[in-house]
């Protein structure tokens, strides 16, 4: 039987939607406009694309979205009072530092400058804790995707044995820590593998949902999963492609091809995770905006 494809695209387009509803109630009832402010320092291309395609995602949708382009050499102290500037800001509910930051500022500090309260990456170590312990709290973007895609893809995630490729502070630990709350969507085992790890295909197999954000190509194949699996692909990686106008295309970690002979269900890259970690910012800006309204 072919393999249910895990279409990002369609969920995100189905979020975004319901999201659409609730900021135009927001305007009309309380008068107010979720903000967001997003930080970017440098040239880095792929930072400019992420940014540009997160303020269209708030256009669409009717967030306020600022964007402040600092250049690359700027100052850590510089940075910091913008943050202040900002976390006093009443027209903006949300900052988001976009990351990599260049070599020369203190990301660690950075990240703590912004009041928890706004940090809708879900970054700051307050809100890292909160989310460990299972309190309300800015779940990070694209875990929080993935946990939205399959549920929403009529995927059951209680009583699962989910196995995460991969252990970044961005991705795997947040994702496990989402999926292992004794709470509805989540209350899964939840295995972790890494590069230490001594025998990866002897895990991926004993998985029900397989999760892969190990940013390499291939990590996952055919021999490594069993049959029924539903995998999750988080990796985005450039590979050499010559029929393409841009000289690349983008492929995920996993042998998609043949791994998805053999699983239930499949996220394709692109149009899996990626559309969903910017829908699930939308969320989190929204929900920042009703608390700090005091009606969330
Ligand atoms: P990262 O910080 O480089 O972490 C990769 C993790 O994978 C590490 O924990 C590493 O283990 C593990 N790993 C790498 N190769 C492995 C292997 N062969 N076997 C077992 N474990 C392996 O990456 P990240 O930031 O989490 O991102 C992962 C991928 O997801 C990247 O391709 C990134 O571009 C993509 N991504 C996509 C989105 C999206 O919105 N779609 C968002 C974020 C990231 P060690 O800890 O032992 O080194």
């Amino acid at each position: 039987m072919a393999a249910k494809i895990l279409d990002g695209k369609q969920v995100a387009a189905e979020m975004r939607a319901e999201m659409k509803v609730e900021v135009e109630r927001l305007k009309a009832e309380h008068n107010l406009t979720p903000g967001l402010a997003v930080v970017l320092v440098g040239e880095d291309p792929a930072s400019i694309s992420y940014v540009r395609g997160k303020r269209k995602a708030c256009d669409e949708i009717g967030i306020y979205s600022r964007e402040h382009h600092l250049p690359e050499d700027y100052e850590e102290d510089k940075l910091i009072s913008l943050l202040e500037e900002l976390n006093q800001d009443p027209d903006i509910h949300g900052i988001l530092v976009q990351l990599p930051l260049p070599k020369h500022i203190d990301e660690e500090k950075v990240l703590l400058a912004i009041d928890p309260t706004k940090d809708v990456d879900g970054f700051h170590p307050m809100n890292v804790g909160r989310m460990v312990i299972g309190k309300p709290t800015f779940l990070p973007c694209t875990p929080h995707g993935v946990q939205q895609l399959l549920l929403r893809s009529g995927i059951e995630i209680e009583g699962k044995h989910v196995v995460i490729v991969g252990r970044s502070n961005i991705v795997g630990k947040p994702l496990a820590n989402i999926l292992l709350q004794k709470k509805p969507g989540a209350n899964a085992t939840v295995t972790i593998c890494h590069t230490g790890t001594k025998d990866l295909a002897h895990h991926t197999r004993q998985a029900d949902i397989l999760v892969v954000a190990a940013g390499r190509p291939n990590t996952v194949t055919a021999d490594m999963v069993s049959e029924g699996v539903v995998v999750v692909d988080v990796g985005v990686n450039r590979v050499e492609d010559p029929t393409k106008k841009s000289g690349y295309r983008l492929v995920g970690d996993v042998d998609f091809e043949a791994v998805k002979e053999k699983a239930s269900a499949i996220s394709p890259v692109p149009g899996g995770v990626g559309p969903m970690t910017i829908t699930l910012l939308l969320y989190n800006t929204i929900q920042a905006a009703k608390m700090q309204r005091g009606l969330a």
